[in-house]
């Protein structure tokens, strides 16, 4: 027996149901928005990411799946989708173009993690980008999206904001979490220990509780911001007050790929268990330069599709029901079976949810099939009936019968609509 890898997943009929509400939603949402949606590559050059995600990340680091092609080139599996739409803006030469682009993804992607809830190797993403805005109003606009998305599909969840600074600002806290840090190494865990010197900004969001303990005690981000990078961040609470978008400000929140810069946020739910960070975004105004593209600033999000689908579960939202067929029709008979088959299709062909029976089953099966499936009304074709061309439409509801012409789709459909 062939199974499927460790840590995917079969998303299975009765659960896609709500991934297309997710889906539905999160796209209406965004057309409001004016953002529009892009598609690109599962796979891109390694050094896309390694360049566009951070050598120092944990996604770089330990969590890509690289190989390589016939041509021993080194290919990954996307870890995340902002590289690969920030490399396609600078390939088709929209840098430069009109102003915002506001765009928009539904992706998997893939990480060699332990698996859990919440937690897999090739998992799904929703995610937005916006290049070309470098003002808070951009950021406000940016949480205000992931806030509306989140709201419209009824999860309760709280926007934690923080501010990292920017190049000009981050030296100076840098130098102060390394002389901090410096009286507590040997009680961080192993992977600080390593964070202390390549990267000492990440020990601050270790899920750890010695290392979160030491963290609480350490120099804040919003302490050392440069003067821009300060109002940048008054302006946008003071945006998200007047838009009564409640927030919560976390100094621990620094999230994991190396090319934020200011504001970063998450939307967490604590019901869903340990993995409750359903959205992450931020401002990266150093990528796309960093990518070999002029300097051009961006902000985004990506929502973790999976974890929302949990989300939704644990907070009981309404999810549309799926639907079932307008009409099942059973044929008695070889004849009538052929005539089935095509008033079926006649019928489909006109906007009708229609099923006849393919399986040659008895009446008694058929009708069993007809309810286990949730058909509204059902109609009994035999001999006789295929005579005369009329039969009994009968309501599944409420047992109902009269009599309808079934000689072509047209006058059925209209019956059925009547
Ligand atoms: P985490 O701290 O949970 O590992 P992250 O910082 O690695 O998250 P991002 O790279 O910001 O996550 O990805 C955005 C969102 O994608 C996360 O908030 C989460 O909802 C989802 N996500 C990330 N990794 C996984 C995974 N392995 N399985 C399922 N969802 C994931
Ligand atoms: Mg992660």
């Amino acid at each position: 027996m062939i199974q499927k890898m460790r840590g995917t997943l079969d998303i299975m009929p009765e659960e896609t149901p709500i991934f297309s509400y997710i889906e539905k939603v999160a796209r209406s949402v965004c057309e409001r928005y004016g953002y529009k949606e892009i598609r690109t590559p599962t796979f891109e050059a390694t050094e896309l990411f390694a360049r566009g995600v951070g050598s120092t990340s944990d996604v770089v680091q330990k969590e890509m799946y690289t190989f390589e092609d016939r041509e021993g080139r080194s290919l990954t599996l996307r870890p995340e989708g902002t590289a690969g739409v920030a490399r396609a803006m600078i390939e088709h030469g929209r840098c430069g173009g009109v102003l915002p682009e506001k765009l928009f993804y539904f992706i998997n992607c893939f990480r060699y993690e332990a698996p859990q809830a919440g937690r897999s190797r090739e998992f799904f993403q929703f995610g937005t980008e916006m290049f070309g805005a470098a003002g808070p109003h951009a950021d406000a606009t940016v949480i205000a999206l992931a806030h509306d998305v989140i709201k419209e599909l009824g999860i309760e969840a709280e926007l934690h904001i923080n501010s990292i600074g920017c190049p000009n600002c981050r030296p100076a806290h840098r130098d102060a979490l390394k002389t901090y840090f410096a009286d507590y190494e040997d009680k961080l865990c192993d992977t600080c220990k390593g964070r202390l010197k390549t990267n000492p900004m990440r020990v601050l969001d270790c899920k750890s509780p010695i290392c979160g303990e030491i963290a609480n005690g350490a120099p804040r981000t919003l302490d050392y911001l440069c003067d821009e990078c300060d109002e940048h961040f008054k302006t946008l609470t003071a945006d998200l007050d007047a838009m009564g978008i409640k927030y919560k400000i976390n100094p621990r929140l620094v999230r994991g790929l190396d090319y934020y810069t200011k504001t970063v946020f998450e939307f967490i739910c604590p019901g869903i268990g340990a993995q409750s960070t359903v959205c992450g975004g931020g401002r990266y105004d150093g990528l796309i330069s960093e990518l070999g593209g002029p300097t051009l600033p961006a902000a985004g999000f990506a929502m973790g599709i999976t974890r929302l689908v949990l989300a939704l579960e644990q907070c009981g939202a309404k999810i549309p029901e799926v639907k079932t067929p307008d009409l099942y029709i059973a044929p008695l008979g070889a004849d009538a079976a052929k005539h089935a088959v095509t008033l079926t299709h006649g019928l489909r062909k006109l906007g009708i949810f229609a099923e006849c029976d393919i399986m040659g089953r008895s009446l008694k099966s058929q009708m069993k099939y007809a309810d286990k499936i949730g058909a509204k009304n059902t109609l009994i074709i035999g001999s006789g009936e295929l005579e005369s061309g009329k039969a009994n439409l009968r309501n599944m509801s409420n047992g109902e019968q009269r009599e309808v012409s079934f000689a072509n789709a047209e006058e059925l459909a209209a019956e059925l609509k009547a």
